[in-house]
């Protein structure tokens, strides 16, 4: 042993910082396409590799540049951005493999949670895989889990709906399409619509257990749960604002 020096031992709280600060980390990969998740509310929700990759990529597409302007400022980051949403998708898209054939590193973000989930990305990443560029992802915040996560219902199986249309015969043909799905049905809808989403469940599955996961990670989260009726009840009553995850119980043979 003599001779020998000690080697110099991290406490924990070095080591987390060094993670923190990217020091030991491999550099980001040139000519990928980072998808990097957002907070859906709580902006301590955003993950240490996120941070890193907005800090290191050459460039943030994002879905709304001034919003994604201002999160990245309250992280201290300065990158230069350029817009993708999903009207503009296509010819983004163009301009985001041009920039990934020539070596760069591009951060997808959308306004909150995981980019592609009901929100543009899926083009882009579909684009640049066909061109066999590198697609990563940089998971964290989905409202889609969190919601599920937390509601109480099955999560070993459930089906994503998403959004329904707007139409209210497409969107009851949908529903009544999911009928027999044995998994928990998940849903984003708007606040302007969940008391018409809500009136569709009392006459499709009238006997579910339904969850309405609001406003999660934010100041007023709260999930309300009962019958497509007695949620009814409770909007009516509340006039309940703000973002919603809605989680409707599977087809079971004791509930039909
Ligand atoms: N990409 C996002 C994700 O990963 O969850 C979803 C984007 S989508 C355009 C927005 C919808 O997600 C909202 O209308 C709402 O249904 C749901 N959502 C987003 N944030 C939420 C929150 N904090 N609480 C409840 N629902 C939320």
């Amino acid at each position: 042993m003599q001779g020998r020096k000690p080697k110099l031992k991290l406490g924990c709280r070095s080591a987390a910082l060094r993670v923190s600060m990217g020091m030991d980390l491999p550099p980001l990969t040139p000519s990928t396409l980072y998808l990097v998740a957002t907070p859906i509310g709580n902006l301590e929700d955003i993950t240490l590799r996120a941070l890193r990759t907005l800090r290191e990529c050459d460039v943030v597409a994002a879905e709304d540049t001034r919003r994604t302007g201002q999160l990245l400022k309250h992280f201290g980051i300065s990158k230069p951005m350029v817009s993708y949403f999903q009207f503009n998708e296509a010819k983004r898209s163009e301009e985001i493999l041009e920039r990934l054939q020539r070596g760069e590193k591009v951060a997808l973000v959308t306004d909150a949670g995981s980019p592609g989930i009901s929100d543009p990305g899926e083009r882009v990443v579909r684009a640049a895989r066909v061109a066999g560029l590198r697609v990563e992802s940089v998971p964290g915040p989905c409202a889609l889990v969190a919601g599920l996560t937390a509601s109480g219902l099955p999560t070993d199986e459930f089906h994503f709906i998403g959004f329904l249309p707007h139409k209210s015969g497409q969107r009851r043909r949908q529903l009544e399409a999911l009928k027999q799905f044995a998994g928990t049905l998940v849903l984003y809808e708007s606040p302007y619509r969940v008391e018409k989403l809500l009136t569709e469940l009392t006459e499709i599955v009238p006997d579910r257990q339904v969850v309405l996961a609001r406003e999660l990670t934010k100041k007023f989260e709260e999930y309300v749960a009962g019958t497509p009726a007695q949620l009814l009840e409770v909007v009516k009553k509340r006039h309940l604002k703000g973002e919603f995850v809605v989680l409707v119980q599977g087809f079971t043979a004791e509930a039909a």
